[in-house]
């Protein structure tokens, strides 16, 4: 049988290790792509000592030049992709709107929009070599319009992450035209809600394990033929928009 191919950007820590990790375990050969060379190859060392299949390939989504070298790397290495892990992200912003800066609001969608587009768009043609291609864009609740429009949920009253919220907000986006536009080739797009996840995001805050957290992206990069694509998911099932 052939192999399953993954790759997973910002796979070097948090919810993209993990994400490696439960791909590995199910015999995928995942390649981890990380921005620090070290920290990348550290992860990748972990993963074989674990005895899983991972390789490394060097990765910074806001570069234009490094995500069109890690595809063609890609190419090269195997000729084709069958899972791709918009994991990578920042939530630069922890303030008030009326404290967030232009400068922090722009940064963050260059990671969170700008990377995940341009790794979507420049991964594409290889996962059209795949018998069933899989996007899973890592997005969070705090994206959903109509969660945050709703001025009795706790957590549209506890949000003070304008940037973050409005970049997975955009992110959900990416997922459902990449999902219209790839309908009827088999390559399913979906957007995979951690839930609030203990990493470095946010200092350990959060209330579940990588392990939980990790648990939806993987599902939906692993979806059967006949699965959805387009939507929105969390470990509680479909999300609203
Ligand atoms: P994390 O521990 O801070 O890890 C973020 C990862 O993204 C790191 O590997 C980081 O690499 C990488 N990264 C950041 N900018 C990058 C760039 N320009 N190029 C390549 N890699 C880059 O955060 P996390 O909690 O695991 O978050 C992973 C994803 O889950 C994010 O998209 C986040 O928005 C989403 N999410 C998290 C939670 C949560 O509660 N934790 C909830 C919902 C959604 P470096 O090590 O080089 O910085």
């Amino acid at each position: 049988m052939t192999e399953t191919i993954a790759f997973v950007t910002g796979a070097n820590r948090g919810i993209g290790r993990e994400i490696s990790r439960q791909l590995a375990a199910k015999g995928v050969l995942v390649i981890m792509g990380a921005r620090e060379r070290d920290r990348g190859e550290k992860a990748v060392a972990e993963m074989k000592a674990q005895g899983f299949s991972a390789e490394f390939v060097h990765l910074d989504v806001t570069s234009q030049p490094s995500v069109d070298h890690a595809a063609a790397e890609i190419e090269r290495r195997h000729g084709r992709l069958d899972i791709l892990v918009n994991n990578a992200g920042v939530a630069l912003d922890w303030v008030p709107a009326s404290e967030l800066t232009a400068d922090a609001f722009q940064e963050t969608f260059e990671t969170n929009v700008f990377g995940a587009f341009r790794v979507t768009r420049a991964f594409l043609p290889l996962l059209r070599k795949s018998k069933r291609g899989r996007i899973v864009n890592v997005s969070s609740r705090l994206g959903s319009l109509s969660i945050n429009a709703d001025p009795n949920n706790s957590l549209a009253v506890r949000n003070q992450l304008l940037a973050y919220s409005a970049s997975k907000a955009a992110l959900n986006m990416i997922t459902i035209h990449f999902a219209n536009l790839l309908r009827g080739t088999g390559i399913k797009v979906n957007s995979g809600n951690p839930g609030f996840t203990a990493t470095d995001m946010n200092r350990h805050t959060g209330k579940k394990t990588v392990e939980q957290g990790a648990a939806t992206p993987v599902r939906l990069a692993l979806l059967p033929d006949d699965g959805p694509t387009g939507g929105a998911f969390s470990d509680e099932g479909p999300e609203p928009w």
